[in-house]
């Protein structure tokens, strides 16, 4: 019996993929006979914005990789949706996943603008490492950690060229085995409770090294994260200046754990300003911006139709752009304190009235950033969380 007798069709953006109907419905997807996750949509439509804004950089032919392609969810999306790109090749082990992608070229017309591969990820990129063969873009989706594919990445896309990249291994960048991501991203995470924003920089920090080996800078273009993973796109430059200049934006993110305060810094052996307890060290990590609002900002203004969902989070990303590197989340301030959260608008007007910074944040939607001491804001959450029980 042929395996599609047992796929459905869905639609995402504006493109019908062919997939296995045992991934639709379950809460744990299994990986046979091929991967594909639903709930992954909001991640795929975020980098068909980018895609496309990113795209206007290349007079020339583009060429998209999708290197852990599985069903081709990414790679069909990007053939159908971002006409710019010349032509996308998918990649996966699974020869069934690549009969999916296959499958889902053919139902939207875009077979011949595809070519379609089996072999392991890195063998893939690394047969696309010289010169006239790099990419435009390539993708790394990977199930887990997306570690040993850095550095293929690296040298499979072309100068000024970009890649994204998708972690699912949250527990180990957001601070639950700091270890093994000291083994894996070449600094140790903390499980704080902006642990994403760490995860994010880790994430940054270890591609800049490989492409520092390389003579090659990174620079940041938009970061966002869920609880289930954690996504970031870079452009790079080949250089040793910009390799420099990444080197520079290396350092630690220092954190006191009883009274909240956090900081980056270069040096790694500090006591807490505002307490004097020693602080815990997460790193070395990427400490200068994780989003380019003048590239965010073009890709709000292109003639497309834009989930609400996507400009919202791409607005709040721009709005969040040297702010510092680390986050609040008041509800848990506010359950410390055994008082009700106010409102994230009032707790920020409030912040702002006393003469400094507060954003939201695009990598927790309960999350505002500011450059106010730390006391500050636990002060302004209980005086906000008084005034509202004095209305009751
Ligand atoms: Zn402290």
């Amino acid at each position: 019996m042929s395996i599609f007798n047992q796929s459905v069709k869905v639609v995402e953006g504006k493109t019908v993929l062919l997939v296995p109907k045992v991934s639709i419905g379950s809460d744990l997807i299994p990986k046979m006979p091929a991967f594909y996750n639903i709930q992954a949509k909001l991640n795929r439509d975020l980098s068909i914005i980018i895609y496309k804004a990113m795209t206007r950089r290349f007079s020339e032919y583009v060429k998209m990789a999708d290197s852990l392609a599985s069903v081709g969810a990414r790679g069909v999306r990007v053939a159908v949706e971002v006409p710019e790109v010349d032509k996308v090749f998918m990649n996966d082990l699974n020869p069934i996943a690549i009969e999916y992608a296959k499958s889902s070229a053919e139902i939207n017309g875009v077979y011949n603008k595809c070519s379609f591969s089996i072999q392991d990820a890195c063998h893939f990129l690394i047969e696309h490492s010289t010169p006239r063969e790099r990419f435009e873009i390539v993708d790394i989706d990977p199930f887990g950690s997306p570690a040993p594919y850095l550095d293929c990445a690296i040298r499979a896309v072309r100068d000024e060229g970009m890649v994204s990249i998708t972690a699912t291994d949250t527990a180990v960048l957001c601070g639950l085995y700091p270890n093994v991501a000291a083994r894996k991203y070449f600094g140790h995470s903390l499980r704080t409770k902006y642990c994403h924003e760490i995860g994010i920089r880790l994430l940054l920090g270890a591609l800049a090294h490989s492409a520092m080996r390389l003579n090659i800078g990174i620079h940041p273009i938009f970061s966002h994260s869920t609880r289930h993973y954690i996504r970031i796109f870079v452009t790079i430059s080949s250089g040793a200046s910009y390799a420099d200049e990444s080197m520079g934006s290396l350092g630690y993110i220092l954190h006191c754990f009883k009274c909240g305060n956090r900081r980056a810094s270069l040096v790694i052996n500090d006591n807490c300003e505002e307490c004097g307890k020693k602080f815990k060290i997460a790193g070395p990590l990427w400490l200068k911006e994780i989003h380019d609002h003048k590239f965010l900002s073009y890709s709000l203004n292109m003639n497309i139709d834009l989930s609400k969902r996507c400009k919202k989070m791409i607005e709040m990303a721009m709005d969040e752009v040297e702010m510092p590197p680390t986050y609040y989340i008041p509800d848990k301030i506010a359950d410390d304190l055994q008082v009700v959260t106010p409102s994230l608008n009032k707790i920020m007007d409030s912040i702002k009235a006393r003469g400094f910074k507060a954003t939201r944040t695009v990598i927790n939607p309960k999350g505002i950033k500011t450059d106010a001491p730390s006391p500050l804001i636990v002060e302004v959450i209980r005086e906000l969380s008084d005034r509202y029980d004095k209305k009751i």
